[in-house]
C-alpha cells in the first residue's frame, strides 16, 4: 500500500499495528445514490436513457430556464416507496423538497432539488449474513446533476441528459466495521432495489453510486474524525478505497505528528494508483444555503396507498433463499446463486415446478444455464435473453429421468438449445442422442462384451462387482455411447449371474 505507512495485520475486524501493537477498529457508514427505474426524469417529461447523444434528453425545465416549473413524476414516487417498504423503512405521511444551492457548470439551476429536513422515509435497514443489522438513518428523493466531461483538451463539455434523473439517497448509520461488511451491505441493498424494480442499479451505467464514510480509533476508545470517500462506482473500488483509507488513517494517527492527523474532508479514490487523495475540505450544511423548494407541494402518502404497495411487493431475495433451503432442500450456496437476480430465481422456480425436480433444476440452472451468461458465444447478458425457457429445461430433465438421454447427452441437448433454441425432442433426434433401451440390441452388445473378456465374469462372480466396469466400457464403445448405461449394467450382471 503506497503512502499508507507500515503494513497492518488483520485479526477479524481489528487492524493491528506491528510498530506499537495497538489494535485499531474502523467505523464505516455508507451513502448510496440509486437511480430510480423511471421512464422520465423527476420533474420534467424528458426521457431517461443511457448512452443517448449528449444533451438530446433535455428541456427548459431540466436545463434550468427562467420561468419554468418542476412537476413531480408519480412513477418516481411509486418506485421510491417500493424501495422504502422493502427496506423496512417508515414512510412519512408528508415529505418536502428543499433546494441545495451550489454553483457548478453541470447544475444549470445552480441548485439541486433534494429533501433535507423532511425526507420521504426514515429507519429500516438490511440484515447481513452474520445476522448483523445495518440500520438506515433515512432515504430521500433528489434529482441528479449533469455530467462534466473534462478530457477534451482545454475545454470542459457538459452533458445534461442526466440532469433531473430521479435518485434515492439512502444513508446508513455508521454500523459497518470492515470493507467486507460494506460490500456485503451494498450487495444486499442492490439486490433489494433490483428485486422490487425500484432501480436497475447497474453500476457500470452509474445507476448505483456510493460514498463511504470512514474513521478509525483504538479499540475501546471514542470515535475519531471521519473522512468521506466520494463517488465510488464498483464494489471492488468500495472495498479497496475503504481499506486504503483505514490504513492511511491508522498510519496518520500513529505518526504522532498533529499536522498529519486526519481532518474532516472529502477524498477521491484513485483506482489506478490504489490511493485516496483530498478533493475538498468538507462543507457544512450552511455552505449550501438550503431552503424549502417553493415550486413543489409536499408529497403526501396515505396509509391505504402504503398498504396497497406493500401487498404488491415481490418476495425478497433473503426470504426466497430461506424458502429454497427449507422447502426445496437446496444448499445455502445454491440458494444464493439462484436468488442473486430475480429473473434467474423466477426461471429456476418455473423449471423446478414444471419438472417436479427442484434439485435437478437447481443444478442445471447454476451449472449450465448461468455459465452462458457473459459468454460471448451466446450474446445474452440476462437469463431472459437466452432462447431456452424454463419449459425447455424441464423437458430435458424429464428426458434424463425416463432414460431417453444420458446426462452427457442432456448437456449436449441443453447446449444446443441455449445456442439456437428449438424443441428438446427434435434436438435429441437431430443429434442422434436417444439412448438405446431396446432389450435385444442391448443383449447383443452385452454378450459380445462377455465373449471378448470372459475372465471379467469370473471376477464378478467371485464378488468383485466393480469389475463389470470393464465390460461396460466395451458395451458403450460398441454402441457408440448410446446404450442406456443403467439398463446395460443390469443386463450384464444378470447374464453373468446366469453363467452366460
Ligand atoms: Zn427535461
Ligand atoms: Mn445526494
Amino acid at each position: 500500500m503506497s503512502g499508507a505507512g507500515p503494513e497492518l495485520t488483520r485479526e477479524g475486524a481489528e487492524w493491528i499495528s506491528p510498530a506499537t501493537g495497538a489494535r485499531w477498529v474502523a467505523v464505516i457508514g455508507l451513502e448510496v445514490h440509486a437511480q430510480l427505474a423511471t421512464r422520465s426524469k423527476l420533474f420534467c417529461p424528458c426521457e431517461v436513457a443511457f448512452g443517448a447523444e449528449a444533451n438530446a434528453n433535455t428541456c427548459p425545465v431540466c436545463t434550468g430556464q427562467p420561468g419554468t416549473l418542476p412537476a413531480l413524476n408519480g412513477e418516481a414516487v411509486e418506485l421510491a416507496l417500493r424501495a422504502a417498504l422493502a427496506l423496512g423503512a417508515t414512510v412519512a405521511p408528508e415529505s418536502r423538497f428543499d433546494r441545495k444551492n451550489y454553483f457548478y457548470c453541470d447544475l444549470p439551476k445552480n441548485y439541486q432539488i433534494t429533501q433535507l429536513d423532511a425526507p420521504y422515509c426514515a429507519g429500516g435497514g438490511v440484515t447481513l449474513g452474520s445476522g448483523k443489522r445495518v440500520r438506515l438513518e433515512r432515504i430521500h428523493l433528489e434529482e441528479d446533476a449533469g455530467k462534466s466531461i473534462h478530457d477534451q483538451g482545454d475545454a470542459t463539455l457538459v452533458d445534461l441528459n442526466r440532469a433531473g434523473v430521479p435518485l434515492i439517497e439512502s444513508v446508513t448509520h455508521a454500523d459497518l466495521a470492515s470493507p467486507e461488511e460494506a460490500v456485503e451491505y451494498l450487495q444486499a441493498l442492490r439486490e433489494i432495489l433490483v428485486y422490487t424494480g425500484a432501480s436497475r442499479a447497474d453500476m457500470e451505467k452509474g445507476e448505483l453510486r456510493c460514498d463511504v464514510n470512514v474513521s478509525v480509533h483504538p479499540a475501546g476508545e471514542p470515535w475519531r474524525t471521519k473522512v468521506e470517500l466520494k463517488n465510488l462506482n464498483s464494489f471492488a473500488h468500495v472495498a479497496a478505497a475503504a481499506e486504503h483509507e483505514i490504513r492511511r488513517q491508522v498510519a496518520a494517527w500513529e505518526s504522532g505528528d498533529p499536522a498529519l492527523e486526519p481532518v474532516q474532508e472529502t477524498r477521491l479514490y484513485d483506482a489506478e494508483r490504489g490511493v485516496t487523495r483530498t478533493m475538498r475540505r468538507k462543507e457544512g450544511e450552511a455552505d449550501y444555503r438550503y431552503f424549502p423548494e417553493p415550486d413543489l407541494p409536499p408529497v403526501t402518502v396515505s396509509p391505504a396507498r402504503l398498504e396497497e404497495l406493500a401487498a404488491r411487493l415481490p418476495e425478497l431475495p433473503a426470504a426466497r433463499r430461506e424458502r429454497y433451503q427449507r422447502e426445496l432442500g437446496l444448499s445455502a450456496y445454491d440458494a444464493g446463486v439462484l436468488t442473486a437476480s430475480r429473473d434467474v430465481a423466477d426461471f429456476f422456480e418455473a423449471a423446478a415446478r414444471l419438472s417436479g425436480e427442484p434439485k435437478e433444476a437447481a443444478n442445471w440452472v447454476s451449472n449450465e444455464v448461468l455459465r452462458c451468461l457473459g459468454d460471448e458465444a451466446f450474446e445474452a447478458t440476462t437469463i431472459d435473453e437466452l432462447p431456452v425457457r424454463p419449459f425447455d429445461l424441464a423437458e430435458v430433465i424429464g428426458l434424463v429421468k425416463d432414460g431417453t438421454l444420458s446426462s452427457s447427452g442432456a448437456r449436449q441437448v441443453l447446449r444446443e438449445l441455449l445456442a439456437s433454441g428449438g424443441a428438446a425432442g427434435e434436438v435429441v433426434e437431430r443429434l442422434g442422442l436417444r439412448q438405446v433401451q431396446d432389450a435385444a440390441q442391448l443383449e447383443a452388445w452385452c454378450s459380445e462384451a462377455l465373449a471378448a473378456r470372459p475372465a471379467v465374469a469370473d471376477e464378478v462372480r467371485a464378488g468383485n462387482e466393480k469389475a463389470v466396469g470393464a465390460l461396460m466400457g466395451l458395451v458403450m464403445k460398441a454402441s457408440g455411447g448410446k446404450a442406456d448405461p443403467r439398463l446395460a449394467r443390469e443386463l450384464l450382471l444378470e447374464l453373468i449371474a446366469r453363467g452366460g
